[in-house]
């Protein structure tokens, strides 16, 4: 028998001289825009806490409360004896919020997808995916042992001539809302334009678009006031602009039971603690009444495209119009470099590589916060002018 445990630390070693070797970094902090690690403080651009809701005292407070009410633990799923009247009364708000008729919560988004996908797809139907989809889609479908074809990222024609050759009675569009890596919105017209026309039904992620974008946060589908007949399968997680944890689906009532009767990710696990639920059903008001932190968190991408613009670096930007701003170098080695250089100058910045991202689109992925200030914002633009 070979050794295991040798052809380990071969594949490892290899994948340390790709520069493609991941290592985590142990935070004495909330997550924020302040980082405290080995007792240092860096500024930091790469959490996916947009809103500045992670660690605000009305959250915590209502965790805390939660925690005295409910216990820690939820003690079973959801259909045994875990769903608690604070999950419910989340789901309704949920519901009011996307303007669905029902929502349902998941552990994570993670798996909400998984538990969406393979609970709706057929095995004889086909999966048609946008190539930049997130990780959990693309398992979601190899979970539901339909047929996947991935299209070029946002590419309508490849798209369309793909759905017109496929003469099943019913297919499946899956895309993002707002790309993880690239900020960048799905055509989310067009793609529930070829559903309609070519009986494909729309899921999408809106992992990003959450708590982000439309007037009340309500996501991409308010960005493009796209209803639960459009849009029928809306999908939200809970640890991005919300602040919290958890993940849920929002549709019609049919949906929603479906998911319950037949979502195994949703069956077979723990709920979520009820503490979590409340500090969410906070945090949910705090995101759509409090407008000024969209307001905040626009004027602080603007100030970085227009800084970088001023110093000539605007082509090496995304179009993206969200607190998504990544900066493409290309090599992985040099994103690692760079990322390693602002990390000397007090700045922390991720690093992203294949295969979260294509080959050769190695890039800093820089996130911005609500809580971020135009000083720290210029902070950032002059440590990379310095770099770059
Ligand atoms: C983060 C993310 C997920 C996963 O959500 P978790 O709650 O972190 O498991 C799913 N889809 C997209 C697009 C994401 O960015």
């Amino acid at each position: 028998m070979k050794d295991l445990t040798a052809g380990l630390a071969r594949q490892l070693d290899r994948q340390k001289a790709l520069n493609l070797y991941r290592t985590r970094r142990v935070l004495d902090s909330p997550a924020g825009v302040t980082a405290v690690i080995d007792g240092q403080r860096y500024l930091s651009f790469c959490s996916n806490d947009y809103l500045g809701l992670a660690n605000h005292p009305e959250v915590i407070h209502a965790l805390q409360q939660g925690a005295a009410e409910y216990g820690v633990g939820s003690g079973a799923a959801h259909l045994v004896s875990g769903h608690s009247r604070a999950h419910h009364a989340l789901e309704e708000e949920l519901a009011a919020f996307t303007r669905r008729p029902r929502a349902l919560l998941f552990s994570t988004g993670y798996m909400a997808n998984l538990g969406v996908v393979s609970a709706l797809a057929q095995r004889s139907e086909t999966l048609y995916e946008d190539r930049l989809n997130h990780a959990s889609l693309i398992d979601a479908a190899l979970l539901s042992q339909a047929r996947l074809r991935r299209y070029p990222h946002a590419d309508l024609a490849t798209l369309e001539k793909w759905l017109m050759d496929d003469g099943a009675e019913h297919k499946w569009i899956i895309s993002d809302g707002v790309f993880s890596m690239d900020g960048d919105l799905a055509p989310l017209a067009s793609l529930a334009a070829l559903g309609h026309r070519y009986n494909a039904s729309l899921i999408i992620d809106d992992a990003h678009g959450f708590g982000v974008l439309g007037k009340q946060g309500g996501g991409i589908a308010e960005h493009f006031s796209m209803d639960a007949v459009q849009l029928p399968v809306l999908v939200g997680t809970l640890g991005k602009a919300f602040g919290t944890f958890g993940a849920f689906v929002a549709g019609s009532e049919a949906l929603i039971e479906t998911l319950i009767q037949h979502a195994r990710s949703y069956i077979y696990t723990t709920a979520l603690p009820p503490a979590i639920a409340q500090a969410t059903r906070v945090s949910l008001r705090l995101a759509q009444v409090e407008d000024w932190r969209r307001t905040h968190l626009m004027h602080r991408v603007t100030r970085f495209r227009a800084g970088m613009e001023q110093r000539g670096f605007l082509s090496m930007l995304m179009p993206s119009p969200t607190p998504i701003q990544p900066l493409i170098v290309g090599d992985a080695a040099r994103a690692l470099t760079l990322s390693e250089a602002l990390l000397k100058r007090g700045i922390l910045v991720g690093a992203i590589r294949p295969p979260t991202v294509p080959q050769g689109s190695a890039r800093l992925r820089i996130t911005f916060s609500a809580a971020h200030s135009e000083e720290q914002i210029d902070k950032l633009l002059e440590a990379l002018s310095e770099l770059l």
